[in-house]
């Protein structure tokens, strides 16, 4: 690591209040290695609700806002005011929210999905580009260090040539109409806020973002999806869907996304079918790596250990043996964000490797990636081109 001295990224949160699913992951990744320090906060839709929870979070009073907007504003004439904001509130908001925190100059973290279409994706990209600024998109799980393993493995031809790719998100949560209950649920349901898609979106996009760390190489050249509301007042969103891709090199995917998968906890599974061996990695053994050579007893490699790639191990913090989990993953991230902001090699923790992120382009690829399954799934369950 550098010696050099450095301060932490100055960071406001949009969303993420109290009782919000992810708010928590994204303070504590942000907050785990000192990369950012939170001093701003717009973080919840009811204004009240918000300055209460950022003054529990110790913020300045001053600055807890009652929306976005003021913070934006507010912060940009201080000259300690917030240099990047994270974005953790319901989909139908990304777009807005991103859009004027680049427009103020910021530095984005944005939840997924980054907005609804590929022309918002397009606008926000071209926006980022003109501003300088990054925008990094939370598929947090792409912060496992057994995913840089299977990219190194790929890329120095450990399986051969890629044939078959399985990736599935597929848990079993809302196999009953939960949302009856449960505001976080209902809001997933309803295109008014989860835009043209449930499942494809919400959990689809997550192994999808794998799959392109550890396959750089392949691009998709068309798809056909179908997709069902297993619980009907789901309709027009889907509970399930599953896709079929084909890629230039003639290797095939399918993505099973699920929210109905009954008994099925995440369900979230990559695997990687090459002419001379296998990988498949588990969210729930995020830890562990199969590798499967064609007619040899099957290996589990492990976080950490020595016989690693080194890419895999640059974001090592305790050894070998010690279970590490999503927290971690998304520090890692987080780390990575940080470092993407700051051009300060300090923030990486060695100087090896690839430093890769899901930046805007990973942000446009899930959005197009979605607007592809609906138009193939609305008409009929038909091949798309995928360039279209
Ligand atoms: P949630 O409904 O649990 O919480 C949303 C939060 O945003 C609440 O605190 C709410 O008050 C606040 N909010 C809503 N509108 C706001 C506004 N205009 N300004 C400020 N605050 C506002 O939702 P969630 O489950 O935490 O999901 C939030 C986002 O995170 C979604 O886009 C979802 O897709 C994404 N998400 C990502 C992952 C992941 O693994 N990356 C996991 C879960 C959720």
């Amino acid at each position: 690591m550098s010696g050099k001295k450095r301060k932490p990224i100055r960071w406001g949160m949009v969303g993420g209040g109290r009782g919000s699913q992810i708010g928590y992951i994204h303070r504590s990744a942000a907050l785990r290695d000192n990369t950012f320090e939170l001093v701003a906060g717009a973080f919840d839709i009811d204004p009240e609700r918000g300055r209460a929870f950022g003054a529990e979070l110790g913020l300045d009073e001053g600055r807890s806002y009652p929306d976005y907007l003021a913070m934006f504003a507010a912060e940009a004439k201080r000259d300690d005011g917030i240099e990047a904001a994270s974005i953790a509130t319901p989909n139908n908001t990304h777009f807005a929210i991103c859009k004027a925190a680049l427009e103020h100059d910021l530095h984005v973290v944005c939840e997924k999905p980054l907005c609804f279409t590929v022309a918002e994706a397009e606008e926000l990209k071209a926006l980022s580009e003109a501003r300088g600024r990054i925008v990094g998109v939370t598929y947090g799980y792409a912060g496992h260090q057994m995913i840089e393993q299977a990219r190194a493995m790929v890329k120095n031809g450990d399986l051969g040539d890629i044939r078959v790719v399985n990736l599935q998100f597929a848990h079993g949560f809302h196999t009953a109409p939960v949302e009856e209950q449960n505001p976080s649920t209902r809001w997933r349901v309803d295109p008014k806020f989860a835009g043209p898609s449930y499942v494809l979106g919400d959990v689809g996009t997550h192994p999808l973002y794998i799959s392109e760390v550890i396959l750089p190489h392949l691009k998709v050249k068309r798809l056909m999806c179908v997709r069902q509301s297993f619980v009907k007042s789901r309709a027009p969103l889907e509970d399930n869907a599953v896709t079929l891709m084909e890629y230039d090199n003639g290797a095939i995917a399918t993505v099973w996304s699920s929210a109905v998968n009954a008994g099925s906890m995440h369900g979230q599974k990559v695997r990687i079918i090459g002419s001379r061996a296998s990988i498949e990695w588990w969210d729930e053994r995020p830890n562990q790596l199969f590798y499967e050579i064609q007619g040899e007893p099957v290996r589990i490699l492990e976080r950490g250990m020595d016989y690693l790639y080194p890419q895999a191990r640059i974001d090592d913090r305790i050894g070998g043996g010690h279970p590490e989990g999503l927290f971690e993953a998304w520090a890692n991230l987080y780390r990575r964000f940080g470092f993407a902001i700051s051009g300060d090699r300090g923030f990486a923790l060695t100087d090896t490797g690839d430093l890769i992120f899901p930046g805007i382009e990973a942000g446009l690829e899930g959005v197009r990636w979605v607007e592809n399954c609906v138009r193939s799934a609305d008409a009929g369950g038909v091949w798309v081109d995928y360039s279209s």
